[in-house]
């Protein structure tokens, strides 16, 4: 990262990645092969990836005895940016969700997801095509910070005390028996993540940035979140507002989902809290394709960090039989090479998968809603992926 804020990107790059548990033992080898054939395709070898791997998750657990062990936190400091699969949440104890730890401690504050449509693919909606959203999800504050007391607890009981006593709170219904949540939300917090938003908007020639929120009820959270966003919008891009390169909007968070289904081609970049942004990116996702296939990074754009992933679970019901989907860490990787300025070969990713798509072959969870659809096996989808790249 250089001091004006842009990478710095050799034509070598590590990438430490995470295999993952369940199906990460068989999408993420899909991926680098998939990746290394478009890169090789591209830049005829000028330019190249050497992967490292870092342990977390079960195989962690299982290899070191730590769930996430120090050197994997010390790899992603030190090479800025990192792939991972899915990760079995441990049970009980310790760390709550491996997650949630490497967006914290990389402070990753952004969490991206482009939505778009790839033609052939089965939605249950009429015009998937309309659908073409990036979303800039809050990645570190909101009710999603992890502050709460469970009910029944000394916790919960000196909590409601000082909400009752100090803070003259009279609304709780039914005090003994309440858990009580924190949601911190803050004008640094909102400011850095509605600013890479409209940058993003920028850069990509963009038609608008929607801020969704539930401001009409929680008014100095959600409400703020609303404000300081518009406020910043003028402040740090009065030029590009006033030449209608930037249109910045916002649309209260169930009218919002209301509207992705009525009218989404009005909706461009969506920057939105942390926990309204798990619900608006699962539902678009499921607009166009499903679990399978929406891709996903954790970014901070001042330091450079960034981890894409994949963005569903281990699926231990489908682990190791060679049918799950390799697409969603797959565009992940696509949007990595994007972010580090490989566009090319990002792209030449997306059109390859689309080309397959078209004619029908995709794993099972795709081709059984395509019409005459020929399920291939990860490794068969794998395979054609890469022929169809070096064509
Ligand atoms: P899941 O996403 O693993 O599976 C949900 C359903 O979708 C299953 O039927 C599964 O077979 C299917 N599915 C998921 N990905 C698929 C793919 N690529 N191709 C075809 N089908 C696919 O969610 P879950 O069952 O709720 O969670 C399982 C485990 O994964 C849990 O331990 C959970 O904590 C963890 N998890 C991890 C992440 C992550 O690391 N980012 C995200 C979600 C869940």
């Amino acid at each position: 990262m250089q001091s004006d804020g842009t990478l710095l990107v050799p034509d070598e790059v590590t990438v430490p990645f995470i295999t993952g548990d369940g199906v990460g033992a068989e999408i993420t080898p899909s991926m680098q092969t998939v990746v290394n054939a478009a890169v090789r395709k591209v830049y005829e070898g000028k330019r190249s990836i050497e992967w490292k791997e870092v342990l977390a998750g079960e195989r962690a657990f299982n290899k070191v005895g730590s769930w996430l062990p120090d050197e994997t936190m010390k790899a992603f400091q030190e090479y800025l940016i990192g792939i991972k699969g899915p990760l079995t949440t441990p049970v009980g104890g310790g760390i709550r969700s491996l997650n949630v730890a490497l967006r914290q401690t990389l402070d990753l504050y952004v969490c991206q997801r482009p939505v778009r449509w790839f033609k052939g693919i089965h939605s249950p909606v009429l015009h998937p095509e309309k659908v073409d959203m990036c979303v800039f999800r809050e990645n570190t504050e909101d009710i999603y910070a992890g502050i709460e007391w469970e009910a029944g607890t000394p916790e919960a009981e000196k909590f409601y005390r000082f909400l009752h006593e100090e803070m003259g709170v009279k609304k709780v219904r039914f005090p003994e028996t309440s858990s009580f949540g924190v949601k911190p939300v803050s004008k640094e917090g909102t400011e850095r993540l509605v600013r890479a938003a409209c940058q993003y908007a920028l850069d990509h020639h963009l038609p608008s940035v929607t801020l969704v929120h539930k401001g009409n009820i929680m008014k100095f959270t959600e409400g703020g979140f609303k404000k300081w966003g518009y406020e910043l919008a003028q402040r740090e891009f009065p030029e590009a507002l006033a030449d209608r390169r930037l249109v910045i909007k916002d649309c209260i968070a169930d009218a919002f989902l209301q509207n992705t289904l009525l009218i989404p081609e009005e909706y461009s970049v969506i920057a939105t809290l942390n926990l309204n942004g798990d619900y608006v990116s699962d539902q678009l996702a499921a607009m166009v394709g499903g679990i399978g296939i929406a891709p996903g990074a954790n970014i901070n754009y001042k330091t450079g960090h960034a981890i894409f992933e994949a963005t569903h679970g281990t699926a231990p019901n489908i682990a190791g039989k060679d049918v799950v989907n390799p697409c969603s860490i797959i565009l992940s990787a696509a949007m990595m090479l994007e972010y580090l300025g490989w566009k090319e070969a990002a792209s030449l990713i997306e059109k390859t998968l689309e080309q397959s798509f078209l004619e029908s072959r995709a794993t099972a969870d795709l081709a059984r809603f395509m019409p005459g659809g020929i399920s291939l096996s990860t490794s068969a989808f794998t395979q054609e992926i890469v022929t169809r790249i070096e064509k």
